[in-house]
């Protein structure tokens, strides 16, 4: 069963013209892939139908073959749990510690205390931030709020993750490094969409890759073909 699929989504802003036009895929349990394409293609519009910031004008996103139109209301919050979301920007709350950060979700989800606390640092030393917990994400580099933001989104042990442009602001070998985190995911039950327009980043992981243009899915890469 595959755990994401589109079935001929189009989604159009109000006002707006197409972001995204019958737009048709499936993603199996433990994939990494990426979605490219240029500033305005529509990668951030698909990944907003897939954690319910947008929803669809046309056809259906199904999350392990469920049509994300039926989650509704209460049900929204559950589903952020399976469907963990990194964003460029980090959306990190400057004045919590680390430790605080990470915590949240489960904070939200009324997780009992001493679970938290291991869940927590099982994913902060996943991230090589273990002996970082007490700090404030402002004392970190950029790098490392990045990594807290990811630990934040996998700490609820989501079946997918999505990420937005996840290394925009970092330098090549810091992006290669979280690419190489995102990249462990899958063998832990995590399968990971990341949004990127570096192609060369992209290239160099050699996963499949969905390439948007103007809205419309134009390419559906298969790691073996990338080279070319
Ligand atoms: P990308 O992430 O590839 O840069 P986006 O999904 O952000 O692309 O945008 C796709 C198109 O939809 C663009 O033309 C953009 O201007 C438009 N768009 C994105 N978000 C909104 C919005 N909230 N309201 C209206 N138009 C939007
Ligand atoms: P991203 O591509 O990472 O979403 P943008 O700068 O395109 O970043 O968008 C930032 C915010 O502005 C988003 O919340 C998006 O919904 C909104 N937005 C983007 N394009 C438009 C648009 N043409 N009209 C209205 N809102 C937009």
């Amino acid at each position: 069963m595959p755990i994401l699929r589109f079935d001929n989504v189009s989604k159009r802003y109000p006002g707006g013209h197409e972001a995204l036009t019958d737009v048709s895929f499936a993603v199996e349990p433990g994939e990494m892939l990426f979605v490219t394409g240029h500033s305005g293609a529509g990668k951030s519009t698909l990944l907003r139908l897939i954690h319910l910031s947008e929803r669809p004008s046309r056809g259906a996103v199904l999350v392990e073959e469920r049509n994300l139109a039926k989650v509704r209301g209460r049900r929204v919050p559950l589903h952020r749990r399976k469907v963990g979301v990194v964003f460029q920007d980090h959306r990190l709350l400057m004045d919590r510690s680390v430790f605080e950060n990470v915590a949240l979700p489960l904070v939200i989800a009324g997780t009992p205390r001493a679970e938290i606390g291991k869940r927590v640092r099982v994913v902060l030393e996943k991230v090589g931030l273990a002996d970082r917990e007490r700090a404030r994400p402002i004392e970190l580099s950029s790098g490392e709020q990045q990594r807290v933001g990811i630990a934040r989104a996998v700490v609820s042990q989501p079946l997918l993750l999505v990420a937005d442009e996840p290394t925009g602001n970092l330098d090549p070998q810091l992006a290669a490094e979280i690419m190489q985190l995102f990249a462990s995911l899958p063998a832990q039950g995590t399968s990971v969409l990341v949004a990127s327009h570096d192609l060369h980043l992209v290239k160099r992981m050699r996963r499949r890759v969905l390439v948007l243009d103007h809205g419309r899915l134009v390419d559906d890469i298969a790691p073996e073909d990338l080279a070319a």
